[in-house]
């Protein structure tokens, strides 16, 4: 007996040597065909051992795995899931999640919309973009990849999903990101905070066809507050001027970020250098009525700051030449920055504690196309 690929499998031995008769080919072949069907049922029970082993092999794999894996009708009716996405989505158990609706799995319907759509389209698709939602109604972000299993005909039969909670990467992702942009002793913004976002601030301005202004503060002879109260002294100082800042500026609008030492800039949004210099004006008299107490004693500090502001000209391009450019926006940002700096250089020369608004302005405009 052989198997498919031609290999024996056993003998098939019958023994009639007191007949003495020869065997002939005639009286052989029905033991050949009956070697063959033996051979095939031997086969077939070897197959099927081979295949129940591996699916419980599979099973198993399915059943204990991390991830969650489950399959879902394109109506979004949950036919099959593993107990890992039964626990991740906080059910009690795998009938109960069967019950619910894949949409309702999603914190989002746009989400979910957007996501089929795309899985349609593309039959698999992965994401890492959105949250799901747990029953209890938590919210846990997920990698999800799917794909749309179709017939022939290329109706699509089923989606395959597989789940996995990676809620804390992404929370560690969004603290890193963060402290990237985070001034550690102030919480204010950073530098680095600073020069991303003012040329995106400025091409928003742009957009808006709105002015937007830069506020530059500087602490008053802040050496001889360190010489005399020491880093730690002046460090409250430091971090009570960021305090005061984000208390005067509009929650929603305006953003504050540590230049370096003892600098400060706010970006105002929206407004022009004469409406800046209020808030800025503001600010030096909060600043200036702080009690400092280093040491047990009552001390004053004072700010110097300087105002500058870019706003929109619809006549730009066409008053240069006829030749059409974009705005630079990061040497929109620079120049303004270097104004607000003249600025503050000037209420430094003229006895600090004050607010000098800069003579000049920039403009930026949209470039006709
Ligand atoms: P001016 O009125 O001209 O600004 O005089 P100033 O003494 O404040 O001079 P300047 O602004 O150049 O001095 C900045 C000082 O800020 C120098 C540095 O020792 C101090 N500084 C920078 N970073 C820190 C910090 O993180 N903590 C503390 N306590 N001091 C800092
Ligand atoms: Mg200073």
């Amino acid at each position: 007996m052989r198997d498919i690929k031609g290999e024996y499998i056993g003998i098939i031995s019958v023994d009639d040597s007191k007949s003495g008769l020869i065997p002939t080919e005639e009286t052989v072949r029905p033991l050949e065909i009956f070697a063959n069907l033996i051979s095939e049922i031997i086969q077939k029970h070897k197959l099927a051992k081979e295949i129940s082993e591996s699916e419980e092999k599979y099973r198993e794999l399915v059943n204990n795995i991390k991830i969650g894996i489950f399959r879902a009708t394109p109506k979004g009716k949950i036919l099959e899931a593993n107990p890992a996405v039964v626990e991740m989505f906080g059910y009690a158990n795998a009938a109960k999640f069967l019950n619910v609706n894949k949409t309702d799995l999603y914190n989002d319907p746009d989400d979910y919309n957007e996501f089929i759509s795309e899985l349609e389209e593309k039959s698999v698709v992965k994401t890492e973009d959105f949250t799901l939602k747990r029953e209890d109604g938590e919210q846990f972000w997920a990698s999800i990849t799917s794909s749309a299993i179709k017939d022939k005909s290329g109706k699509i039969l089923y989606y395959d999903t597989v789940i996995e909670d990676i809620t804390k990467r992404k929370k560690l992702e969004q603290e890193v990101q963060r402290l990237s942009v985070t001034d550690e002793l102030t919480g204010l913004y950073n530098r680095r905070y600073f020069n991303q976002n003012l040329p995106i601030e400025i091409r928003t301005a742009e957009r808006w066809r709105s002015a937007l202004s830069l506020i530059m503060i500087d602490i008053d002879d802040f050496k001889q507050y360190n010489d005399m109260y020491l880093h730690l002294g002046g460090d409250e100082v430091l971090k009570e001027t960021a305090k005061v800042i984000s208390h005067v500026i509009r929650k929603e609008m305006d953003w504050a970020a540590r230049f370096g030492g003892d600098e400060f800039v706010i970006i105002l949004p929206g407004i022009n250098s004469a409406e800046a210099a209020i808030v800025a004006e503001r600010l030096r008299k909060y600043i200036r009525a702080i009690k400092f107490k280093p040491k047990s004693v009552i001390v004053h500090k004072t700010i110097s700051l300087g105002v500058a502001h870019c706003y929109y000209s619809e006549t730009r391009a066409s008053r240069t030449s006829t030749r059409n450019y974009p705005t630079n926006y990061e040497k929109v940002a620079t120049d303004l920055t270097i104004l607000a700096d003249s600025a503050l250089f000037s209420s430094k020369n003229s006895g600090r504690n004050k607010v000098t608004v800069s003579k000049k302005a920039l403009e930026v405009s949209r470039i006709a196309r």
